[in-house]
């Protein structure tokens, strides 16, 4: 509240006070007088002409005679008051209400005693008293944008405040908090360690003994906000120290103490949000308060529901988020929002899948193979294993029942999932239906076409390449082959879904690499025929929890199994300083014949740092340690043609080495490729190693893979590298990396489509996430549409989640 003016500044927390719900109004004596007088110091300050005159004049005319009224008519008064004066420090005009505090007719009587001013749960949080618009817009950037947003802000933890102890009372191994007055503040600086210590001394009025020293370590920041003479809390753990003054209290968290505001602050268990740019945690505490006091909380849980898993209304839970009375009310209170965070999620789920489940397509296929996928079968140079036969069982299945297929199919690289996908196209072809394939890059999208014209050798099926580009060669008549129906496959990039590709009569598409594509592409190669199948694949290993959340409306195959007489790619951790024994490892594969990879961390935020970066690295090879082998480059900034020359170029071995800051490129297959080098490994998600390292070894030669993290890197670091050196489990790596890094960064920084959970979180509460998923399955059994009466409000709030957060398809 410091934009106040200063005459005003402390009735804010008196009348906040005052106007709780549940304050014994009746036993306030003298507040009216105080804020009366406060106010006409405020006024005689205030210019003549000033717009605020008249707005004193109306406050003071609601305080007359105040306190005779009964509470509640005279708490609607304090609250108007209230308002008008948080809204001066919001920066409100006067001249534009909000409509949460409408301002009464200048010069018209005290105002009618009413009723508790309302806020909607989604009102815009600048209309809260104190928060405005200039507030507004910070907390736009954490993500607040309603006054429901607020209240799911939730407290990183929170300080048992429920007792201050007096100095004198500390006791040494105990943490406490404390109310006490700076004396004086010092910064040393120690001389052998050149540690930075800001010391202050704190007394209280506990007499004799009630002398404590604070410290911080390296915060030498502090002492701005430290002030000799003023009060403050500090909470921590309190020590004994010999050498010193005795006790002192190390690293606490501190606050200024604020007499007219303590009942927001002290006295119980108070939040603590997570430090942000521009708000502050007691401006959020007073926000939240407000925001509880006036909002109505609906419950969309079905009460069944809530009561057969023991989960707490909604507006108390969000009250006991915020300001629980102990800390198991406040591990409640978190369950049941992060429960309802996932159940909407959930029941926005099983609401799609039960439309796509009654949505009847005429793609029906046979359930059993067909000439040409026999004729492929015997082609095949490898016999399927044990892995890919269940799952094309599993498609197979799906590709019979006249409801368009949604299937995720996971496995590591390397586990064929191509065949796989080659076999379900070919018993489109076989039932009269054109197929697609869809790769994220050129490259990619090339070597299916080639890998897939081999397999197919013999085996009368069309097939067509079709990369983007309008002036591209024989693109025309390709075009016109697919729309006539005389192409049975297409292979392409992104060109697939663009509006002038016509099908003749698409009946499956498989989308490759999936997580490179945004859900919304994949929705438009679906729309390209009259509901075809769709197949996803990816080298992903997807957590479960989050497979259940990101491709929750997906059945899910799982490919678990490497092709036989395929080694584990060893794999080993180097510091920089071993750098060169790295490369003449290199430099031994390659004279033997072999090819290998150099990857380099991609600089995301500048494609010309990227390139620089990249021809440097390739100059200091070609320079140094491999000198005299032949290395080619590959980057982002890369025209598509040139890439692909390089890597024809890597694939027939008139390029040895191939240095590469682009992972996708890298997402080929060369099996004379045995070595793979990634330099600042660090900077890699283990995941995205994991599958980088799966291009290696790929042919008759072992793979390994030499990581080189920097000096710099962190010990967490290594020892998260060091999860991949010892691991070759796709799951546990990727479970891992979800733990340490979040949704995010398994899937590259760009995915979309990844909900946005803002209490739930995905390793923390997985078995939530179980339980809601069930309970989802459940309401949308039992009532399709979620059409009853006592789940009308579900269904709303499904659909407003889904349509803000998620923007995925629409749902409802
Ligand atoms: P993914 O796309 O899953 O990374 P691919 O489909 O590209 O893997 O297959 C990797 C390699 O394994 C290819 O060279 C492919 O021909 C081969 N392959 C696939 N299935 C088998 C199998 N059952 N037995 C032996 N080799 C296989
Ligand atoms: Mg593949």
């Amino acid at each position: 509240m410091s934009d106040l003016p200063a005459p005003l500044r402390d009735v804010v927390g008196p009348l906040t006070f005052a106007t709780r719900e549940g304050t014994p109004l009746e036993r306030i004596g003298g507040l009216e007088a105080l804020v009366r007088a406060r106010l006409t110091a405020w006024r005689a300050a205030l210019p003549p002409d000033s717009a605020l005159q008249g707005r004193a004049a109306v406050w003071l005319e609601a305080l007359a005679g105040c306190e005779t009224l009964a509470p509640p008519a005279r708490r609607a008064r304090l609250r108007l008051v209230l308002d008008g004066i948080t809204a001066l420090d919001a920066g409100a005009p006067a001249a534009t209400p909000s409509p949460a505090a409408p301002t009464p007719p200048t010069g018209a009587a005290a105002p009618a005693p009413a009723e508790t001013p309302a806020l909607d749960l989604h009102a815009d949080v600048r209309f809260l008293p104190g928060v405005g618009e200039k507030r507004a817009a910070t907390l736009a950037r954490l993500g607040v944008h309603t006054v429901e947003d607020l209240l799911l802000h939730l407290p990183a933890r929170y300080e048992d405040r429920r007792q201050l102890t007096a100095i004198a009372a500390l006791v040494p191994g105990a943490a406490a908090t404390v109310r006490g007055k700076v004396l004086e503040t010092e910064l040393v600086t120690t001389p052998r360690r050149r540690m930075r210590i800001l010391q202050a001394a704190v007394t209280d009025a506990s007499g004799l003994g009630g002398l404590l020293q604070v410290r911080w370590f390296n915060q030498p920041h502090h002492a701005r906000q430290l002030a000799a003479g003023s009060e403050y809390l500090f909470s921590g753990k309190v020590a004994y120290d010999r050498r010193g003054t005795g006790l002192v209290m190390e690293n606490p968290e501190f606050e200024p103490w604020d007499a007219a505001d303590q009942a927001l602050h002290t006295g119980r268990l108070v939040p603590v949000y997570p430090a942000t740019e521009g708000v502050t945690t007691r401006q959020l505490r007073r926000w939240v308060a407000t925001a509880l006091e006036r909002v109505d909380v609906p419950e969309p849980l079905p009460a069944p529901l809530r009561d057969r898993l023991g989960l707490p209304e909604r507006g108390a839970a969000l009250a006991q988020a915020h300001r629980p009375d102990d800390p198991e009310a406040a591990r409640a209170a978190t369950r049941r929002l992060a429960f309802e965070e996932f159940l909407f999620l959930q029941v926005g789920l099983a609401l799609k899948r039960g439309r796509e489940a009654r949505r009847r397509t005429r793609v029906r296929f046979r359930p059993a193979p067909g000439p040409l996928e026999a004729a492929l079968l015997k082609a095949l140079p490898f016999r399927l294993t044990p892995a890919q036969d269940r799952v094309l069982g599993e498609i197979g299945a799906d590709l019979a029942r006249g409801v368009p297929m949604h299937r995720l199919l996971q496995g590591d690289v390397g586990c064929g999932k191509t065949a796989v996908a080659l076999l379900a196209l070919v018993r489109a072809v076989d039932n009269g239906f054109q197929g697609a394939m869809m790769a994220p890059t050129e490259i990619l999208a090339v070597q299916h076409h080639d890998r897939i014209r081999q397999l197919l050798d013999g085996v009368p099926v069309r097939v067509e390449l079709l990369l983007g580009g309008p002036g591209r060669r024989g693109r025309k008549a390709a075009l016109s082959r697919i729309a006539a129906g005389e192409t049975h496959l297409v292979v392409g990039t992104q060109a697939l879904i663009q509006e002038h590709v016509a099908f003749h009569r698409l009946g499956l598409a498989v989308v490759d690499e999936q997580h490179r594509f945004g859900v919304r592409q994949r929705a438009r190669l679906g729309e390209k025929g009259d509901a075809p199948h769709l197949l996803i694949m990816t080298a992903t290993p997807i957590p479960r929890s989050l497979a259940m959340t990101a491709y929750g409306d997906l059945d899910l195959s799982v490919i678990d199994a490497l092709p036989p007489g395929r080694r584990p790619v060893v794999t080993r951790l180097f510091s920089e300083s071993r750098r060169e024994a790295v490369y003449a490892r290199v430099r031994r594969e390659v004279e033997a014949g072999r090819r290998a990879y150099v990857v380099f961390p991609l600089v995301e935020e500048s494609e010309k740092l990227d390139l620089a970066a990249a021809t440097e690295a390739r100059a200091a090879l070609a320079a140094g340690p491999l000198a005299g082998l032949s290395l080619g480059l590959l980057h982002g900034r890369l025209p598509g043609e040139e890439k692909a020359a390089v890597m024809d170029a890597f694939a027939r071995g008139d390029v040895q080495v191939l240095v590469a800051t682009t992972v996708v490129e890298v997402g080929v297959d060369v099996p004379e490729a045995t070595v793979m080098v990634v330099e600042h490994a660090e900077r890699f998600g283990l995941s995205q190693l994991h599958q980088l390292r799966g291009r290696v070894g790929r042919g008759d030669h072992p793979g390994q893979c030499l990581l080189i993290a920097s000096h710099a890197v962190s010990r967490d670091g290594r020892a998260r590298l060091k999860a991949l050196v010892e691991s070759h489990d796709g799951f546990v790596i990727a479970e891992r990396d979800l733990a340490l890094r979040g949704p995010g960064e398994l899937f590259g920084r760009r995915q979309s489509g990844l909900p946005e959970l803002k209490v739930a979180d995905l390793i923390r509460d997985a078995r939530l996430l179980a339980v809601a998923r069930e309970a989802a399955r459940e309401l949308v059994a039992a009532d399709p549409d979620l059409a009853r009466p006592e789940h009308r409000l579900l269904r709303r709030t499904v659909a407003a989640r889904w349509k803000h957060r998620l923007k995925w398809g629409a749902v409802g």
